[in-house]
């Protein structure tokens, strides 16, 4: 029996970037730290920060005073007024690479641009961008909706940062025949890119594949998506208790991923896990690239 590790699996720079903020944040400030939604999509470290003194609240009007952080995803300006004019102490740790989405989308819309943002309607993501689009955006969620967009001279694409690619690029295939000039701009990020590859490399190879995350997690459960298109093998495990030995059986070259909000210690666990089912069994352990 064989584990392979995508090596490109688990906390995105943003995400860890957003988490060292609001640990030095607890760190540095008196009274209360609280944090706009979830600071990250997993259960586990969101207790944790909890435990730390970091609360989340769901909204802007359930945060009494204090220290409020801004997450990863951003927020649209009229959030971010919000939280002003309650007179609360904002702590930006909106991840820089949405922050230049954002810009773009700025920029697009002050060029009188209808810019169309591909991603999904809910994710807080979006929400934030298209508050910047200053009612030029149009969210869009798959190819379906973009072929019943009128037809226009010119319009711009943007990507929420954690879209599936192939995704995006049916979008844009179905916008440039509605479109004239259609401005195309892939924000997907790297780490997005790089994550979703290994993913996708790694269930061509195995035959049992584990994908390990918050089930709030949008990027995760993209991930899932894109190894059980390639691999009907493939299980979404929040913890590794979910593993069972139906999921095993069989098994040969199993396969451990996770997305931009899985914490190391979740595929740790998953992997010990699975060592543990197979003990008997001649086991090796390697992460690809
Ligand atoms: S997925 Fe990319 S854009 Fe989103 S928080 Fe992580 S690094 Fe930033």
């Amino acid at each position: 029996m064989e584990i392979i590790i995508a090596e490109n699996s688990g906390l995105c720079y943003g995400v860890k970037r957003a988490l060292n903020i609001a640990r030095r944040t607890r760190r540095e400030v008196t009274g209360p730290v609280s944090t706009l939604g979830d600071l990250i999509h997993n259960p586990r470290v969101v207790a944790d920060l909890r435990a730390r003194g970091i609360s989340s609240a769901a909204a802007a009007r359930d945060i009494e005073g204090g220290t409020v952080i801004i997450r990863s995803h951003g927020v649209s300006p009229a959030t971010t007024k919000a939280l002003a004019r309650k007179g609360l102490e904002i702590v930006d740790a909106t991840c820089p690479i949405v922050k230049e989405i954002q810009k773009l989308v700025e920029s697009l819309a002050r060029k009188n641009m209808e810019v169309i943002i591909v991603g999904d309607r809910d994710h807080p993501e979006i929400r934030g961008l298209i508050g910047h689009s200053h009612s030029r955006g149009i969210i869009v969620e798959n190819e379906a909706q973009a072929r019943e967009l009128p037809r226009r001279k010119t319009r711009a694409v943007v990507a929420q940062s954690t879209l599936d690619v192939e995704l995006f690029e049916r979008v844009v295939a179905a916008l440039v025949g509605r479109t004239g000039e259609l401005s195309v701009h892939d924000t997907i990020c790297r780490s997005t890119r790089t994550r979703q590859t290994s993913t996708s490399e790694l269930a061509s190879r195995v035959d049992t594949l584990f994908i390990v995350g918050g089930r709030a997690s949008s990027n995760t459960r993209k991930l899932y998506r894109i190894s059980k298109r390639i691999l009907p093998r493939t299980f979404f495990i929040e913890t590794a208790d979910e593993i069972t030995p139906g999921m095993l059986r069989g098994a040969r070259t199993i396969g451990i991923s996770g997305g931009a909000s899985t914490p190391p210690e979740a595929l740790q666990e998953a992997t010990a896990r699975i060592k543990t089912s197979f003990e008997h069994k001649i086991q090796r352990e390697k992460s690809v690239p």
